[in-house]
């Protein structure tokens, strides 16, 4: 792809001589004009972004305009057009004004007069800190494509050219985009619309380390850190996984790849072709776990070079940045790519295998206390992203289960099958690749992965996988536990009064994890200036039983005032059993609601090993985790 960017580059390059006029190109190239932006920066510090495009016309009456309304890879319409504060039209040479029909949230018609080449100006404004969106500061700016540039409808396949005109304290950018001209590395070309909305822009005071693995190149460009990261350090970890992730996968389908990473005190991140944005803190690497998030992270995004960039739900093969694009695959997309994010980082000896138990163990633990893992099934998940998964809500944890969190564990419990059916011949990885090798380009749909388990294995998956995918039956973890020879260890006092570990509701398994009691009432109490507001209400709690409410202000408990900050050792004074009187308000209303603290289970889901694993337990334990592979890196 690099090759064919660089030929379109030279040619506009050799064309051009200056600025970013390209009239001198080859008549049979006319028709393929590209789209040219120049960006300025002028009004920075007030968020806001000063762009101007010039559009080829072809001789047309008339043109069709469009901004995206979404990004790929985030999976929400953010109607980016709303942050458009002025826009205008012209002829490029004579600059007169140029009649713009704005027709819906998204599209413009211009109507051109006669001219060669429309300008268009608009101003944008930007303060959205996150990893789909732009902020433009003083400081530095980040672009992303889709919530920045406007273009011709019907021209999405030409090049685009970005001039940005940087602040002089920006001595950096950083884009998987190549410089247009080798000399002036503020010009950008993207040899389709599709690349440039899928390579974010970031511009500052930037580090960038860079360094050679497998064939490729690849760079660490971090801002914001004020010198509290250790980069080289970052990037030579980072290496490690890159590595194990070109094997996994077999090949390296890039010749250059960039991660942009912010230190914005933000979170998040964002996957594409030749890059991916990670949103972190300048204090991230001086916490042993919160560097271990941010490596996650790293694996997680560059896994998607591969899963959900270049092998995709076959719906979203192509991109309409019009609407919503349904798809019941992105447990594959992103839940399988939760799965290997934690485990290429143990593969690679950066968590020790103690720490990737403790933290799935946390993973499993947050999707078996989610209500809506009985109401919500996986495939639902996926296709109602664009309504739910992105729009929580104060019941979202009561109706509806991640597909991330929920996917990863099916992945979890997928491999751990796989392995068990093979005698350890075969794995997920396997079936990741031969669906890489198949699907590459063209897309898959759920059966197609379905297929790929079964021959693997050899027995018939379907199904295992309706279960899984389509139902909200509970998952069972038994086989899992016993493929690697795993528990649940119950913590300090974690038994019933009988002293026995009690199993949840719902059929029991060997893999059902211990139950406690506790007194809990299943609320989320936030500190709103003082007034301890209760945001959300467990289905399950005993506040829900009793009638309490989300929106509800608790001012007193047992006829003592209680405030955010006494809330929690208030509550920890009482016994399960004891009935309480909570006092509420509720639209400005006093209501006294009598809450009996009922046997609430809290459920602990800690994996350790048992004391003796058997051979086979051992071996496939060994496997999975690449213990020996671990041994070796760390020599
Ligand atoms: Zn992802």
């Amino acid at each position: 792809m690099k090759n064919a960017i660089a030929t379109v580059a030279m040619l506009l390059a050799l064309a051009t001589g200056r600025g970013l006029t390209i009239h001198a190109l080859e008549p049979q190239d006319a028709t393929k004009s590209p789209v040219q932006y120049r960006v300025s920066f002028r009004q920075a510090a007030n968020h806001r972004v000063d762009i101007e495009v010039s559009v080829p016309t072809d001789g047309a009456s008339s043109l069709r305009l469009m901004m995206p309304v979404w990004t790929p890879g985030s999976y929400l319409v953010r109607e980016y057009a709303r942050q458009i504060e002025s826009i205008s039209a012209h002829n490029a040479i004579t600059n007169t004004s140029l009649k713009l029909n704005k027709v819906d949230k998204n599209h413009w018609i211009v109507e051109t007069a006669g001219a060669e080449e429309v300008t268009l100006r608009y101003v944008l404004y930007g303060r959205e800190m996150g990893v789909r969106t732009n902020w433009i500061e003083s400081d530095f700016a980040f672009l992303t494509g889709a919530a920045t540039f406007i273009t011709r409808e019907d021209a999405l396949d030409r090049p685009h050219i970005v001039r940005l005109d940087a602040l002089p304290q920006w001595p950096q950018i950083a884009t998987s985009l190549p410089a247009h001209d080798p000399h002036n590395p503020w010009t950008r070309v993207a040899n389709n619309y599709d690349t440039l909305v899928d390579s974010p822009i970031v511009l500052g005071d930037i580090d960038v380390q860079s360094m050679n693995i497998g064939s490729a190149q690849h760079h660490l460009a971090t801002l914001g850190t004020d010198q509290l990261w250790d980069t080289r350090k970052a990037m030579k970890d980072a290496a490690k996984i890159i590595e194990l992730e070109q094997k996994f996968w077999g090949d390296i389908p890039y010749n250059d790849y960039w991660f942009l990473n912010l230190a914005t005190e933000s979170g998040g991140g964002l996957e594409h072709d030749n890059s991916c944005v990670l949103m972190t803190s300048r204090w991230a690497q001086k916490q042993r776990s919160k560097y271990i998030d941010w490596l996650a992270l790293v694996s997680h995004e560059f896994f998607h070079a591969w899963n959900v960039r270049r092998l995709r739900p076959k719906v979203l093969n192509t991109y309409d940045y019009n609407a919503e694009q349904y798809t019941r695959e992105l447990w594959i997309a992103e839940g399988l790519t939760s799965y290997y994010d934690e485990l290429f980082v143990v593969r690679a000896g950066l968590s020790t295998p103690k720490e990737y138990l403790e933290r799935i163990s946390k993973q499993i633990q947050s999707v078996q206390t989610t209500p809506g893992r009985t109401v919500q099934s996986l495939e639902e998940s996926s296709f109602d992203t664009w309504i739910k998964f992105y729009r929580p809500d104060e019941n979202a944890a009561n109706s509806r289960i991640s597909y991330y969190g929920k996917g990863a564990l099916v992945g979890l419990i997928l491999d751990a099958e796989i392995r068990t059916r093979t005698a350890n011949q075969k794995s997920l990885d396997d079936c990741m690749r031969t669906l890489w090798q198949r699907h590459r380009g063209t897309g898959y749909e759920n059966q197609d992965f379905i297929n790929i388990v079964s021959e693997t294995t050899g027995t018939p998956m379907q199904e295992w996988f309706a279960k899984m995918l389509a139902s909200t039956d509970e998952m069972r973890f038994g086989p899992f536990l016993d493929c690697y020879g795993l528990r649940w260890k119950p913590k300090d006092g974690d038994k019933n009064k009988d002293g026995e570990k009690k199993p949840p509701e719902g059929e029991v398994d060997t893999g059902d994890a211990p139950a406690a009691t506790a007194a809990i009432v299943g609320i989320e109490l936030v500190n709103q200036s003082g007034k301890g507001m209760i945001e959300k209400v467990s289905r399950h709690g005993a506040a829900s039983a009793a009638g309490i409410q989300a929106g509800d202000e608790l001012i007193g408990w047992d006829g003592y005032r209680v405030t955010p900050e006494n809330w929690s050792e208030r509550l920890g004074l009482y016994k399960v059993g004891a009935t309480v009187n909570a006092l509420v308000t509720r639209r400005g209303k006093l209501l006294e609601i009598p809450v009996e603290l009922n046997a609430n289970p809290t459920e602990s889901w800690n994996l350790v090993r048992v004391d003796t694993p058997t051979p086979e337990q051992e071996a496939r334990w060994k496997s999975w985790l690449q213990i020996e592979e671990i041994a070796a890196i760390a020599k």
